[in-house]
């Protein structure tokens, strides 16, 4: 992490459910100001965590700071944390705006006030003009950007969010990540965004915690994890990895990104293996390939549509997957 400023530990952090372990022990640091995702499979302890962090759980063991102080039975609504999920709590029978309010009525905030904070939020989340609509007149979108202009509206240091997006079409998702980004940019407060889904933890944050049952399997930035997965669960959770047993210093296993694997009708120079070609996938605008090896582990390539062109590749043919030394990635277990 760069010399910022921390803003949140979690030190041993342990949550039990009478003998179900979620959280196994977790030490993390967030800093003031960052965007950190935390990704991980269904079930892995992500939701927990984070509830932990808004003041709904308290941990079995370990500790929990905030700005220094410890907020382990600290309760939700004597924090500064509000979370954002997504089946947003809106309140149906409140307007737009009046929900945007709500947060501030709740502190006591003067009415005189309330009302131009609720719409200067409203028009930065480009809701201006449906300050009187009912819940039920607005997009999924619209809606998820309500209940962000809520949770934004009292200001706070740090925003948590529990795979808003999740409910929403493809093409608002991406929408919401820019949206969110800018947003995340502009004001500099802290962001801890919980997903299942890669392609928004490494579009978004600055730094990404993988968890897998209950522990962290490896923390840093988008690139190093994508280019340098330190184990198998990671290699195998993030990107289109090709993992090669005990081919490393010591027997140890190494991966190489399909994007840094060549394919080619004769042997390589430098290390390759020979496979059979299984079959294919547009992937965007890539076409990712499958083979496998005579003993039968499945390998990907990702390649142009001219490559795959020129390689006349059918399945059953074999070809050379080779790949420069220096794209191969040694993992530590
Ligand atoms: P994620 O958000 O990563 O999908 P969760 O943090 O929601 O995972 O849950 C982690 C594990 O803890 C799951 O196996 C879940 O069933 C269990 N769990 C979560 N909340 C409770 C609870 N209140 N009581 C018992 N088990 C729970
Ligand atoms: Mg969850």
């Amino acid at each position: 992490m760069t010399k910022q400023e921390t803003l949140v530990t979690f030190q041993g952090v342990r949550k039990q459910y009478d003998d179900f372990v979620a959280v196994k022990t977790l030490d993390l640091e967030i800093g003031r100001g960052e965007f950190v995702a935390i990704m991980g499979p269904s079930g892995c302890g992500k939701t927990t965590t984070l509830r932990m962090l808004a003041g709904l759980e308290s941990p079995t063991e370990g500790t929990i700071t905030i700005g220094g102080k410890v907020m382990n039975d600290v309760p939700a609504h004597e924090r500064d944390t509000p979370l954002v999920w997504q089946s947003l709590a809106l309140f149906p029978f409140l307007n737009v705006q009046e929900n945007v309010e709500f947060g501030l009525k709740m502190r006591g905030v003067p009415d005189f006030e309330r009302q131009p904070r609720a719409l200067m939020w409203l028009e930065r989340m480009g809701l201006k003009g449906f300050e009187k609509r009912r819940i039920d007149q607005l997009s999924g979108g619209q809606r998820q950007r309500v209940a962000l202009a809520r949770s934004l509206v009292t200001e706070p240091e740090m925003l948590l969010l529990d795979e808003p997006l999740s409910a929403l079409d493809a093409h608002l998702v991406i929408r919401m990540q820019g949206v969110l980004t800018k947003l995340q940019k502009e004001l500099g407060i802290t962001f801890v965004y919980v997903t299942h889904s890669q392609s928004e933890a490494f579009a978004m944050a600055d730094r990404v915690v993988i968890m897998g049952q209950g522990e962290v399997a490896q923390i840093g930035a988008p690139r190093d994890i994508f280019r340098a997965p330190r184990n198998r669960f990671v290699a195998e959770f993030v990107g289109r990895n090709n993992i090669f047993t005990g081919l490393g210093r010591e027997g140890r296993d190494i991966v190489v990104a399909a994007d840094r694997i060549s394919v080619t009708r004769d042997k390589p120079e430098g290390p390759a293996i020979k496979a059979e070609f299984l079959s294919e996938e547009f992937v965007g605008t890539a076409i990712l390939c499958y083979f496998e090896t005579p003993e039968g582990e499945e390998l990907k390539a990702q390649v142009t549509e001219e490559q795959l062109e020129a390689l006349g590749a059918e399945p059953g043919m074999a070809f050379w997957l080779g790949w420069a030394p220096e794209a191969a990635h040694e993992m530590e277990g």
